[in-house]
């Protein structure tokens, strides 16, 4: 396909607004793009991804990587002597658009230089008359595939020599959409999903079809390749490859309250604080850690490749989070895995001042099998499997089936005094989508506001925790009367019993035990004097506390050394937030 086809087909979809529309358009687009490359690719691939602002499949690592510059390099020079960089510079902070820069100058006067790089040829109508361009599909690709695999010194004067081969033989409209291509900024409003829909249209296939062998795949051009050759049958072909990262699941926040309306049980994971990994291993072949970009972050991180060698006897692709803990083992801050993950150079040395552990949570291929349509519980019994491990071992995430707020507690309560973020909800049912933010994984809320409570009231632990008082009961101030007459008491609104380490209740216990009133049972009657700050999810109304009101799911956050019982959150307050 010549590159100002491309081009003008680019500038129609730009044009338009209507989704339905540009849907239709990609779609012409698509179904026009019937050359094929020198060594049999079809030219469909690299249009579905050119469309999209993309030069290379979302799974490879390759990036043009060229900074701004660099690129107005390329074009004030393929633009004549009287322009420079600070000229292009002045443009786009003007018109905000380096296409639209890279359309206003005359290009091909330029000779000489031209001839470097890949599928290069001369300037445009070496007479200057401007002709039209030479520029194919192809040709374009070639060369910025090659500025992608240049490196080493002197690579940015060769990565500007090839830009300027191509730039000098652009028209306008060519020049405008190249250098969007170039920049990443394509900006004609074609999305993934409006690729998706159009491959579906243009090839006659159902776009569930498209939209799976997308996610298992994650490579647009080859998916329109493989629909058009050979429909429905070829796509449900496709799968997963050990080696090709996919898009990562995604999270929404969500609350407790969330996931029991949702579903029968939830899966309750730890949430551990630090980035994302997705592992593919075939033993004895090869180990790749990606991060969630999906850029290959395996030379970084050499404990990951370790632990996959010594753990994964099949072939397997896992989702995880790679965390940095100290000697103890203990997790530190998410900073320390930054400093790991994108390192290149003295890994080794950086390695023993911060060491990374990796914490799987999900198992998408096993043993040749993939597994991303089968449900969440049974994926974590492959995971268990192929690690070899049960909950809480080293590399498996902490999990638990739980359909009790309570146990959802403790579990909370359990994650935040190892040192991690707190918990994961998710939908024990539901399958592995990539790429998709949705109601299936919950990340908790954190909670919006915080109340100051009066303890007024405590029960006596059990067991080993006999000696310490344990569920509190938490009331807020009601105000009455005024001027002489005026009182306060207080009403309670909940208990808080989880998320408290012996340590903590030992302390509270001496804290509070000299202002207990009375004691009935293992129930105690404090005076109000100490005030607490607790977190939780929603107030509702509640017939069984005389506030009328209820925190749902409190959790401690601590002692508010600094505030007297009439200095605590007030019924009034409790009342606005409901409203
Ligand atoms: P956030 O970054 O706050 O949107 O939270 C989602 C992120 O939490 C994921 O992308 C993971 O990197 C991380 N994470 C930690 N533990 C888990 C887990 N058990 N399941 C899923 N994601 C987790």
């Amino acid at each position: 396909m010549e590159f100002a086809t491309f081009a003008d087909r680019a500038a129609t979809i730009e044009a338009e607004s209507a989704d339905l529309e540009i849907v239709d358009q990609v779609r012409a687009l698509l179904e026009d793009a019937d050359g094929q490359r020198d060594d049999g690719t079809p030219d469909l691939e690299v249009v579905a991804r050119f469309v999209q602002g993309r030069v290379f499949p979302a799974w490879d690592a390759r990036k043009i990587d060229i900074g701004p510059r660099t690129c107005y390099e390329a074009i004030a020079r393929a633009a004549g002597p009287n322009v420079t960089v600070a000229d292009i510079e002045a443009g786009v902070a003007e018109v905000g658009d380096i296409g639209e820069v890279a359309a206003s100058y005359e290009f091909g006067g330029q000779q000489g230089l031209a001839a470097f790089g890949a599928g290069a040829g001369g300037g445009r109508g070496s007479d200057g008359s401007g002709g039209g361009s030479d520029l194919t599909l192809e040709s374009v690709y070639d060369t910025l595939e090659a500025v992608a695999e240049t490196e080493g010194s002197g690579s940015h004067d060769t990565k500007v020599d090839l830009l300027f081969s191509l730039f000098n033989r652009c028209e306008p409209l060519e020049a405008r959409y190249l250098a969007r291509l170039v920049l990443a900024e394509m900006r004609i409003g074609v999305g993934e999903g409006t690729v998706r829909d159009a491959i579906a249209e243009a090839f006659d296939v159902p776009v569930e079809h498209v939209e799976r062998a997308l996610q298992v795949t994650n490579d647009y051009g080859h998916v329109a390749a493989v629909a058009r050759s050979d429909g429905i049958d070829g796509l449900a072909s496709l799968s997963l490859e050990v080696g090709r990262p996919i898009q990562a699941m995604l999270a929404q926040a969500g609350s407790v309250t969330d996931a029991l309306e949702g579903w029968d049980e939830a899966a309750v994971e730890w949430k551990y604080d630090g980035a994302r990994v997705q592992l593919h291993h075939v033993p004895g072949e090869t180990t790749r850690v990606f991060s969630r970009n999906m850029e290959d972050v395996t030379d970084a991180l050499p404990e990951v490749v370790e632990f996959a060698e010594d753990a994964l006897e099949v072939p397997t692709i896992l989702d995880g989070e790679v965390v940095a803990v100290d000697d103890e083992g203990a997790p530190m801050a998410f900073q320390e895995v930054l400093r790991r993950f994108r390192r290149k150079h003295d890994v080794a040395k950086t390695r023993e001042d911060v060491t990374v552990r990796p914490i799987f949570f999900d198992c998408l291929h096993a043993d040749g099998v993939d597994l991303l349509a089968i449900p969440l519980v049974d994926r974590r019994r492959r995971l268990e499997d192929v690690l070899g491990a049960d909950s809480g071992v080293d590399g498996l995430a902490r999990w638990k089936l739980a359909d009790d707020p309570r146990a959802i507690e403790s579990i909370d309560a359990a994650a935040l005094e190892a040192g991690h973020e707190g918990i994961m909800l998710k939908d024990p049912t539901s399958t592995y989508s990539p790429g998709r933010r949705g109601k299936h994984w919950l990340k908790r809320k954190p909670d919006v506001e915080t109340f100051d409570c009066v303890v007024t009231g405590a029960e006596w632990g059990e067991g080993r925790r006999a000696t310490f008082l344990g569920t509190f009961v938490l009331s807020v101030r009601v105000d009455s009367g005024g001027g002489e007459s005026s009182h306060t008491r207080f009403e309670p609104i909940g208990k808080v019993a989880t998320g408290i380490t012996d340590e903590t209740l030992a302390d509270l216990t001496e804290l509070l035990e000299p202002h207990i009133r009375a004691e009935e049972g293992k129930s105690v009657d404090l005076e109000p004097a100490v005030v607490f700050e607790v977190g939780y999810e929603e107030i509702q109304t509640s017939p069984t506390y005389a506030s009328g009101f209820a925190l749902r799911f409190p959790r401690f956050i601590g002692v508010r050394d600094d505030k007297e019982p009439a200095d605590a959150d007030s019924l009034e307050r409790v009342e606005r937030l409901r409203s």
